[in-house]
């Protein structure tokens, strides 16, 4: 599957030199390969410019691999693998937490994404095995490669079970059908993980994206902090994430408020946990919905949570995605007591910080009320931003206070 070689139009390759390891079909002159191959990168003048996995059924041809014809040599994406654990390994002990250990094109790794999650009281020693691994595999370089992969993590993790997650809308666009399954090994019956002290149950199989958005979990701690005290609502909740660790915190009451049944039943497992059911209540509404019925009836909350699923999937979704972060951001503005707090969060990178910002100000203009940035925060390090490749810095959070 590689020996292929792709060539592109003039000029194109200025991009691809400044590091982004993308080139769309538009961009390519000639090509050859299978689907998923990996093929020697040409400028149009002949320049080798490395090795990309190819995919002629995808507007995404190239994904770059590397800067040489290292990729066609056995073993390189092992070596890949290895390279984004031992970056993890440098901040994180992969022995208890949980945690992403390949972000994608960030990594180096197209398409792959794996998070780590390990159960509670693992007492194994790391490489001794007990973590359980739900990976994407989301081009078609990486599902062609699927064993190879799972061996490499194998080898370095000894995991004690591997789910497919791919039920990813995005592989239909190279061509791969959707499919969730247990892979490799066994699932514990219940898993529970542990988050900065507390305990949460995690649903590989069915929870949403991996199972659970580990990418939260800073801007959890952050929110909580501000959250003591308080009346919360935790909005987008999916399994309690930012709801449950205010309550932990000792905010005075907490709604958890999704339009999951099944992740609000996941949430108040999770309060249960933790021995804080009497203080969360959840609530299966449609956000948009309950915030403006909340607000029409005059109600306050003390702490914001505003955590939406990505509103714009694509470049052109940009101006309905506007109105819909505006008017969820308006109406939670107004929700807030003085001296309120809201943490807003956009996770969708065709809906950039600099649109996030004026979406932002747009919205406390409407809403009348005084707002102050308290702080600007992002994602954790295990979900890495590649300098060049812009696509991979997505989440946004603005922590706000109301006068
Ligand atoms: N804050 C969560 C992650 C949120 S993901 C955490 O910390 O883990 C986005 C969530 O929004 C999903 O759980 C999804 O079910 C929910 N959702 C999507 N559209 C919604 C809507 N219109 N109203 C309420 N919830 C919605």
């Amino acid at each position: 599957m590689s020996g292929g070689n792709a060539r592109l139009r003039r000029g194109e390759e200025d991009r691809i030199l400044a590091g982004h390891p993308w080139v769309y079909d538009n961009e390519l002159e000639e090509a050859s390969g299978e689907p998923g191959s990996i093929v020697r990168v040409h400028a149009h003048r002949g320049r080798l410019l490395g090795c990309a996995f190819y995919n002629p059924r995808s507007r995404i041809a190239l994904r770059m691999l590397s800067r040489d014809d290292s990729a066609l040599k056995p073993g390189f994406l092992a070596a890949r693998i290895a390279a984004a654990l031992a970056r993890r390994r440098k901040r994180y002990d992969l022995s208890r937490e949980s945690v992403r250990l390949a972000f994608g094109e960030a990594d180096g790794l197209p398409g792959l994404v794996v998070d780590q999650y390990v159960p509670e009281g693992n007492g194994v020693p790391e490489g001794g095995g007990g973590a359980c691994l739900s990976a994407q595999f989301l081009s078609a370089g990486m599902d062609a490669r699927k064993e190879e992969i799972i061996d490499a993590l194998s080898a370095e993790l000894s995991p004690a079970a591997f789910v497919e997650r791919d039920d990813a809308s995005v592989r239909k666009l190279e061509g791969l059908e959707e499919r969730v399954e247990l892979l490799r090994g066994t699932l514990p019956e219940e898993l529970v993980i542990a988050e900065a002290g507390l305990r949460l149950s995690v649903d590989l199989l069915l929870g949403q994206k991996t199972g659970y958005f580990l990418d939260q979990r800073e801007n959890r701690l952050a929110f909580a902090a501000l959250a003591r005290g308080r009346r919360v609502l935790d909005a987008f909740c999916h399994t309690g994430g930012f709801g449950v660790r205010a309550a932990a915190a000792g905010a005075a009451s907490v709604i958890c408020l999704d339009s999951s049944a099944p992740a609000l039943a996941t949430a108040r497992r999770n309060a249960e946990l933790n021995g804080l059911a009497g203080k969360v209540e959840t609530v299966e509404a449609n956000a948009f919905d309950f915030l403006h019925e909340k607000d029409a009836a005059g109600e306050r909350f003390g702490a914001i949570s505003l955590d939406p699923p990505a509103f714009a999937k694509s470049r052109s979704a940009r101006e309905a995605a506007y109105r819909g972060y505006k008017e969820i951001n308006l109406r939670a503005m107004r929700l807030l007591e003085p001296g309120g707090v809201l943490a807003t969060f956009s996770c969708s990178y065709h809906f950039p910080r600099a649109d996030f910002e004026a979406m932002l100000e747009d919205a406390a203009a409407d809403s009348g009320r005084t707002l102050r940035l308290l702080e600007w925060r992002g994602q954790p390090a295990d979900h890495p931003v590649l300098l060049g490749y812009p696509e991979s810095s997505y989440l946004k959070c603005a922590i706000l206070e109301a006068e």
